[in-house]
């Protein structure tokens, strides 16, 4: 697909110069040009610069598109969902809002385990046909690479279903996916004695089998009290790595033993959540170069405190925004939406919450080579907003303003 794009009123490049991610005052670095043009060959970016200085030759067989009056940005790379599932839980949410705890509702038998339930008793056909309106959605709000979980069946079959269901997605959608397996979600009801054995059932069999079959592009475990502690994490993290698959972590959300430490000690590509993290953790992952991913939409939706990004990106660690999208902690995957609450409730300025939800977001995926900012080289990966200037996609919040989408060079109107 060739394209020509002129006249964009405002392009937000985020990176102009190869960089895998961005931390620290960097972030606040847009790399913007007014008045713009994009070429775009074969679905990639071959030449991005003001109208003015537009002395390209362009292909015989190309589109144009005039972007008079929009604002460009880079997709949105959301890093961290659970999007696949069966079941909504509006009951919780319910319960939630008059006064009961997330922990009160799991032990009431909510939580992750009725989404369990409910995914082990879908097909795979069903769970695809769910995610797939949610990929569509997504797609239209601006995100146009996504991560996606297993960790709702809890057991070799269903989690081998999950994980078939979000290759097949990748493989039929136009919306990049990234595979996950994350069996190590939550203790199996099966398991709750005898916690080891299923790690050993995930180490000794479901991985290999999915790395034989080159089924999932990271390893994510939930490290935490009463899921997985950290030598269990450790162990199947390990595992993983020696199959030579890159890692994940849930760290350091619900309290604090040491997980976000064990991210950064195993060269974690990111570690997720922190809302309990310490200056331990901090250090760690700043040394390591893991990527912090914060989920402002879990903790404004469950009412619970914030991780701390304003410190975290003050230690220079590369800090990356993602929806963590799932039915029971936050039914949101729209990302303007999650910057408006990171620049509201953790202080971040409009331009570091777009850094962290693009570019950091792809380095989250190891995919910052290919997406994540507009420049020559990357899949042409862009979304066109009708707005009066960039900062307007956070502060004009809750309405989706996307006038154009464009994934890998295709141009999609809504
Ligand atoms: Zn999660």
């Amino acid at each position: 697909m060739n394209l020509l794009i002129k006249n964009i009123k405002q392009l937000v490049t985020v990176s102009a110069a190869g960089k895998r991610f961005k931390a620290g005052p960097e972030m606040n670095d847009l790399g913007i040009v007014e008045n713009a043009t994009v070429l775009i060959e074969n679905g990639r970016i071959s030449w991005t610069g003001r109208t003015s200085d537009f002395e390209q030759t362009v292909p015989d067989s190309i589109d144009t598109l005039d972007a008079e009056g929009l604002v460009a940005l880079p997709g949105f790379v959301d890093s961290h969902t659970h999007a696949l599932f069966a079941g909504t839980r509006e009951n919780e949410f319910a319960l939630r809002s008059a006064g009961k705890s997330y922990t009160e509702i799991a032990s009431a038998g909510g939580g992750i385990l009725s989404t369990v339930a409910a995914v082990r008793a879908a097909t795979k056909k069903e769970l695809k046909k769910n995610a797939r309106k949610h990929l569509d959605g997504m797609l239209r709000s601006g995100t146009t690479t996504v991560e996606i979980k297993s960790g709702y069946g809890l057991n070799e079959p269903d989690e081998i279903k999950m994980m078939d269901a979000i290759n097949e997605l990748a493989d039929e959608q136009l919306i990049g996916i990234a595979a996950t397996f994350l069996g190590a979600h939550a203790v199996p009801p099966e398991y709750t004695e005898n916690t080891g054995e299923y790690v050993q059932l995930i180490c000794s069999r479901i991985l290999p089998y999915l790395a034989r079959r080159k089924a999932l592009q990271f390893c994510d475990v939930f490290c935490d009290n009463g899921f997985f502690s950290v030598d269990q994490a450790r162990t199947i993290l390990e595992a993983a790595r020696t199959l030579g698959i890159s890692i994940k972590m849930h760290a350091d959300q619900l309290s604090q033993i040491g997980a976000s430490v064990l991210a950064a000690e195993l060269g974690a590509v990111s570690a997720d959540h922190l809302e309990k993290i310490d200056d331990a953790g901090i250090a760690a992952l700043q040394r390591a170069g893991t990527i912090a991913t914060v989920l402002p939409g879990v903790s404004f939706f469950l009412n619970e405190e914030y991780s701390p990004a304003r410190k975290i990106i003050g230690a220079g660690v590369p800090l990356a925004i993602a929806s963590d999208f799932n039915p029971g902690s936050n039914m949101s995957f729209s990302m303007p939406l999650m910057m408006t609450i990171a620049c509201t409730q953790m202080r971040l300025t409009p331009e570091e919450a777009i850094t962290a939800a693009t570019l950091n977001g792809a380095a989250a995926l190891n995919m910052s080579g290919q997406t994540g900012s507009i420049e020559p080289g990357k899949q042409a990966d862009i979304i066109f907003y009708d707005v009066p200037n960039y900062r307007s996609i956070v502060y004009h919040y809750g309405t989706n303003f996307a006038a154009h989408i464009v994934k890998h060079g295709t141009l999609l109107d809504y």
